[in-house]
C-alpha cells in the first residue's frame, strides 16, 4: 500500500507539528535523489506494508494578487492529483473564515478528505463535539479524526485510518 497525501489548514494548525513527529526518525529524506520533485516531498513515512509521501501544497489561501491566482491553481492540482487530503484545523480556534476557503477549494476536487481536529489537548472533552459538527455542516468528511500533534494523542489512529484507505 503507497499512497500520495496533502495536509492542508490555516497557518498555526500544526501541519509542520504533525509531519516532524510522524516522519520523525523515519524520515527519508529525497532531496538528494535528482528523480523527485524536490520542494515538493515533504517526508515519507514508511511501515513494513504501507508508504505514506507527503506532499507540500503552498497557496491554498485566498489569493492577495495573480501570482497569488496562479499559485492557487497550482495548489488544485496538486490536491487533485493526491490520494487523500488531511484538512487540519485547530481545536482551540473553530470553524473561522480562512476554513471557509478552503473548503470552497475542496469542493472543487474529488479526492477524498480527512478532517483532522487538532491540539486536543487544549479542549474539555465536551468541547471537542461542537467543533466536529461545525465543520461536518460544511463538507462530507471521509473520516474525522481528533489529534493532537504536540504530545501524540491519536496519531497512531490517525495513520491506520490513512492506511485503511491507501
Ligand atoms: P503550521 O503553520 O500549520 O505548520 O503549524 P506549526 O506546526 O508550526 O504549529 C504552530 C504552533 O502550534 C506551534 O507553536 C506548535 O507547537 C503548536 N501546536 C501544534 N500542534 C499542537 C497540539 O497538538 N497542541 C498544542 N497545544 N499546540 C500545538
Ligand atoms: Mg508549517
Amino acid at each position: 500500500k503507497s499512497g500520495f497525501i496533502s495536509i492542508i489548514g490555516r497557518p498555526n494548525v500544526g501541519k509542520s507539528t504533525f509531519l516532524n513527529r510522524v516522519i520523525g526518525q523515519k524520515i527519508a529524506i529525497m532531496s538528494d535523489k535528482p528523480q523527485t520533485t524536490r520542494n515538493k516531498v515533504q517526508g515519507v513515512y514508511t511501515q513494513e506494508d504501507a508508504q505514506m509521501i507527503f506532499i507540500d501544497t503552498p497557496g491554498i489561501h485566498k489569493p492577495k494578487h495573480k501570482l497569488g491566482d496562479f499559485m492557487m491553481k497550482v495548489a488544485q492540482n496538486t490536491l487533485r492529483e493526491v490520494d487523500l487530503i488531511l484538512f487540519m484545523v485547530n481545536a482551540d480556534e473553530g470553524y473561522g473564515r480562512g476554513d471557509e476557503f478552503i473548503i470552497e477549494k475542496l469542493k472543487e476536487v474529488k479526492t477524498p478528505v480527512f478532517l483532522v481536529v487538532n491540539k486536543i489537548d487544549q479542549l474539555q472533552p465536551d468541547e471537542l463535539l461542537p467543533i466536529i459538527e461545525q465543520y461536518r455542516e460544511f463538507y462530507p468528511f471521509k473520516e474525522i479524526v481528533p489529534i493532537s500533534a504536540l504530545e501524540g494523542n491519536n496519531v497512531d489512529r490517525l495513520l491506520e485510518q490513512i492506511k485503511l484507505l491507501l
